[in-house]
């Protein structure tokens, strides 16, 4: 006893203080004794003298240094699920008084999770830990939701325009944005819903896959909860199931319409408010008819 008494007196004056308070706090009795109190340089009969610290200096300073990395690894989490907590209450609030002002946006299945991922959230959820970070400041980011929610759908709506133009009847350049164009559909393999089209494909469920990365964010490395789901993850078009496409009968169904494929938006089609009839029973609109 006297002796790890003596180790810790000369690990405490060497500045390892954190380390020691961090192994007596948060470790098990039996894991603090297997790892240090009773070390075989520890746990020795001997009386520790300067030559016999010596000896053992290198080899306690490499434990306190695992220890180190632990301690720091361990304030880190901390930190992060504190933040993520407070995050998670703030953003609720934020997407819900957003969502109150902008019943536009509704129609994009934004959500707290599209939220957490703008760099705006980004930039305090991984602030330095020494960075105070409390609910109070990510309410903060109020007075610019409507420049951060913007971003957002900007970013989305970016991705998708990759995805059309990877397809082989991506349109020519041309005024009109290929989102809105009412050639412009999209499919998804994995529910087979028939065609999805702008802006509603973003609030797809299976382009917001789970686990939530909110969720996963606050628990998942620690208590390994990835088969949970609070609600619907944040959009995510990277799904080698989804893709563009621009189908032929689309086209043939617009110049039907007496409209120029290349340049009428789904939107000037919806305002025809025409009805198509198929095989001299069903009628139906225009979007129906495409997909
Ligand atoms: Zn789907």
């Amino acid at each position: 006893m006297e002796r790890l008494d003596d180790i810790s007196a000369r690990l405490l004056a060497l500045g390892w203080a954190p380390e020691l308070a961090f192994l007596e706090r948060t470790y098990s009795e039996r894991r603090y004794d297997e790892l240090f109190s009773n070390h075989r340089f520890v746990c020795m009969t001997t009386k520790l003298t300067e030559h016999g610290w010596r000896r053992i200096k290198g080899e306690m300073t490499r434990l306190m240094q695992g220890v180190r990395k632990q301690r720091l690894d361990d304030e880190a989490h901390t930190v992060s699920y504190k933040r993520g907590m407070s995050f998670e209450s703030a953003g609720k609030e934020l997407v819900e008084e957003y969502l109150d002002e902008h019943e536009e946006m509704k129609i994009f299945g934004l959500n707290i999770a599209d939220l957490m991922h703008t760099p705006e959230v980004q930039h305090l959820l991984c602030a330095p830990k020494d960075t105070h970070v409390d609910e109070q400041s990510f309410l903060a980011l109020q007075a610019q939701m409507e420049t951060t929610m913007e971003g957002w759908k900007s970013r989305a709506c970016n991705t998708l325009r990759q995805l059309i133009r990877r397809t082989k009847r991506a349109p020519k350049a041309s005024n009109v944005d290929m989102l809105e164009l009412a050639t412009t559909v999209f499919r998804c393999n994995c529910c087979s819903p028939g065609y999805l089209f702008y802006p509603n494909v973003l609030g797809h469920k299976c382009l917001r896959p789970g686990p939530d990365p909110l969720f996963t964010f606050l628990h998942g490395h620690r208590y390994g909860l990835f088969d949970n789901m609070l609600f619907l993850g944040m959009f995510e078009a990277r799904n080698l199931r989804f893709e563009a496409a621009l189908p032929r009968t689309a086209r043939q169904i617009i110049q039907v319409c007496n409209k120029d494929p290349d340049t009428v938006t789904a939107r000037e089609m919806d305002s025809l408010d025409i009805r198509l009839v198929r095989d001299d029973v069903t009628i139906m609109t225009w979007r129906a008819a495409v997909s």
